[in-house]
């Protein structure tokens, strides 16, 4: 499908992410969104400080714990060093996004049979879990890590997002892992006004968390280091450590 058939009208969170991170799958009002939202906070360093954070937690994953199986949900578009580039060869990776523009989008842009991308929402885990193309690619009895980066923003508490991420990882394999980095209740007001700008959908308003809340969507699960911390913490041990922006963490099923 060509940027021309997909163009929408509005802006859209995974193309502005998308342009934010240096790629080239954006259109004008893309970029325009973003260039506005730069004007008023530096959101760029924390994407790409977002970004290093997901590749360093899928090498870590890989080559640390043997991971193979992944599935990423709000992933937005697979580009710029995503998942599937980073993750070894003969791994098998599952997108999802609720976006179907996105979807549509990303699924050309997955090169091999060992990738896929569906549309699905992470507030119905049924019907992700039971999508054919997830028991293509993903072998329940294998461990996956399940990856939800920059995204459980969108997702309110009547939503019962600890509760979300139960239902997923029970249908985990022992060994399994959660990664998770959201925006924090710490994030100073001027960027939250300039990220709800264009994110803020009157049906669904961001949700800015705090440590502890974040903290509960690991319950049962055992942390890997350096823990639930600023994200990027996860990259350059020097960094400060708050206060938090972005905060992301990883943890293993027993
Ligand atoms: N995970 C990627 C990363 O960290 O680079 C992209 C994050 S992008 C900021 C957020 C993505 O989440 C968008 O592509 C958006 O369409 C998607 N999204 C928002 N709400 C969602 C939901 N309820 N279920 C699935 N995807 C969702």
């Amino acid at each position: 499908m060509s940027m021309r058939e997909v163009d929408p009208p509005r802006p859209s969170p995974a193309r502005v992410y998308d342009y934010l991170l240096g790629g080239r799958h954006n259109s004008k009002v893309d970029r325009d969104a973003a260039e506005r939202v730069m004007r008023l906070w530096p959101v760029r360093e924390l994407a790409l400080a977002n970004r290093r954070f997901l590749i360093a937690a899928v090498r870590r994953l890989t080559r640390e714990f043997g991971v193979r199986q992944f599935i990423d949900i709000g992933s937005g578009l697979p580009t710029e060093q995503n998942v599937h580039q980073v993750a070894a060869p003969d791994s098998r990776v599952l997108y999802v996004d609720n976006d179907a523009l996105v979807v549509a989008e990303g699924g050309n842009l997955l090169d091999g049979r060992q990738a896929g991308y569906i549309e699905g929402d992470l507030r119905d885990p049924h019907r992700i879990i039971t999508h054919p193309e997830t028991s293509r690619l993903i072998d329940p009895t294998v461990p996956t890590a399940l990856m939800i980066i920059g995204m459980m923003h969108y997702i309110t508490d009547a939503d019962d997002p600890a509760g979300i991420i139960r239902d997923l990882m029970v249908h985990l394999a022992p060994g399994s892992f959660l990664v998770v980095s959201t925006a924090t209740d710490t994030l100073p007001d001027e960027m939250r006004q300039a990220i709800d700008m264009y994110y803020r959908n009157p049906a669904a308003p961001l949700v800015w968390r705090s440590r502890e809340t974040v903290e509960r969507f690991f319950d049962g699960l055992e942390p890997v280091s350096p823990g639930l911390t600023a994200v990027e913490k996860w990259t350059d041990s020097e960094a400060a450590a708050g206060p938090w922006l972005v905060i992301a963490g990883m943890a293993r099923k027993p």
